[in-house]
């Protein structure tokens, strides 16, 4: 939501390229960007419970801890239950960097109402990453790698293999999303942890616990939002219905929402080669692409890896304008069985910019 506001305006600024007239002067009401942000989410939240409502499900709220392996306290309430289905996603890392507490978490920045001069984000990770690019677009200085902090907020970073020393106004931290288990008891439940997070079979459920079962980024698999609510449906229907439903990720798309974005789905080339599968390699730029050079937006690429022999798609990759969106033609293509030929025979409009997806499967 946010980078898609920061980039619109940074677009705009750049409209005279486009012909457009007095776009220079664009600027972003940081203020009420947030707000706007915090209406949507409100709304959304609203929106589910309703939902929950509707259907005649009663929502408890607080705090839940396992009392027994089927009894739960939530707030000052006592519940006994037949299945259990844990769901309390996970909250951000604080590593053990000198002058950690002079930091501010993703969430903590993403509610901040007024613009920081200059920002270091410590991590590369999707988050570290979509924050870098919609903040250097706000027209901030980020940087990724850091060793040390002050309480004046000057930060040891290393760039380039040397340790350079940065004044900044917020240092925010996103180095990871440990699970939430903590104060949960789940040693009363007899669930058991693998690494932190709650170790699931493929029915997501506990093997040492087969009445809790677990879904979203507390199994610490995909820290997705698609995959959580895939997770918490699939959790709930086997927790109801008895084990009916394997998950499967075999077709996952998945988008870093940097500017531009980087999508992918399937294997990456390495990760192809890696199983000793005879692979061949297709791609197609957006510089070759009328629609992107419309829009002054050229940087990029769609990448196609696919078995040599057969033709089956393994894997696509797109770093470019609408990858997030694009990706999906891949998606579909490989839930379906489709192969390279049949994606680089089809009719398509033009200008498009789906028409790079389309010709990175010719080569
Ligand atoms: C800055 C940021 C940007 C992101 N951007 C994207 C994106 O662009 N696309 C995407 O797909 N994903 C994105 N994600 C990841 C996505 O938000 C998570 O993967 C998703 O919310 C996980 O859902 P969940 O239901 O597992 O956990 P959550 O959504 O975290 O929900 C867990 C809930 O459980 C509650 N809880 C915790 N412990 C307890 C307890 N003991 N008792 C009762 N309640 C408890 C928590 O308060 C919370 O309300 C982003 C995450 C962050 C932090």
């Amino acid at each position: 939501m946010l980078v898609s506001t920061v980039e619109l305006a940074w677009r705009a600024r750049r409209g005279a390229e486009l012909g457009l007239a007095g776009a220079a002067g664009v600027g972003l009401d940081w203020g009420e960007v947030i707000a706007r942000k915090n209406r949507i989410v409100a709304s959304w939240s609203q929106g589910k419970d309703q939902a929950l409502e509707r259907q005649g499900i009663a929502v408890l709220r607080g705090h839940a801890t396992f009392l027994a392996p089927h009894e739960l306290q939530v707030g000052d309430r006592t519940v006994t239950t037949e299945k259990i289905v844990i769901a309390t996603g996970s909250s951000p890392a604080r590593p053990s960097i000198e002058g950690i507490e002079h930091t501010v978490t993703s969430e903590e920045l993403l509610d901040r109402t007024a613009l920081p001069g200059r920002m270091v984000a410590i991590g590369g990770g999707a988050i570290g990453m979509e924050l870098g690019f919609a903040f250097a677009r706000a027209g901030l200085y980020t940087n990724v790698s850091v060793r040390r902090i002050t309480g004046d907020r000057t930060v040891e970073a290393d760039i380039g293999g040397t340790t350079h020393r940065l004044s900044a106004d917020v240092v925010v931290v996103a180095t990871g999303r440990p699970p939430n288990t903590e104060g949960l008891r789940l040693d009363l439940a007899g669930v058991r942890l693998e690494r932190g997070t709650v170790s699931v079979n493929e029915y997501l459920q506990s093997p040492t616990a087969p009445h809790v079962y677990a879904a979203g980024d507390v199994t610490g698999r995909h820290q997705h939002t698609p995959a959580a609510w895939y997770e918490g449906r699939v959790a709930a229907e086997n927790a109801l219905k008895g084990n009916h439903e394997a998950v499967d990720f075999n077709v996952f798309p998945t988008t870093i929402f940097t500017i531009p974005a980087v999508a992918q789905v399937g294997l990456t080339e390495a990760e192809a080669r890696k199983r000793g599968l005879r692979v061949g390699v297709g791609r197609s730029p957006f510089e070759d692409n009328t629609a992107a050079s419309v829009r002054e937006e050229t940087e990029g690429l769609v990448k196609v890896i696919y078995d040599e022999a057969s033709g089956q798609l393994l894997g696509v990759h797109i770093l470019g304008p609408n990858a997030e969106d694009l990706i999906h033609i891949a998606a579909v293509a490989m839930r379906g069985g489709l192969r390279r030929r049949d994606l680089a025979g089809m009719h398509y409009v033009f200008p498009t910019l789906a028409g790079t997806v389309f010709d990175a499967m010719w080569e």
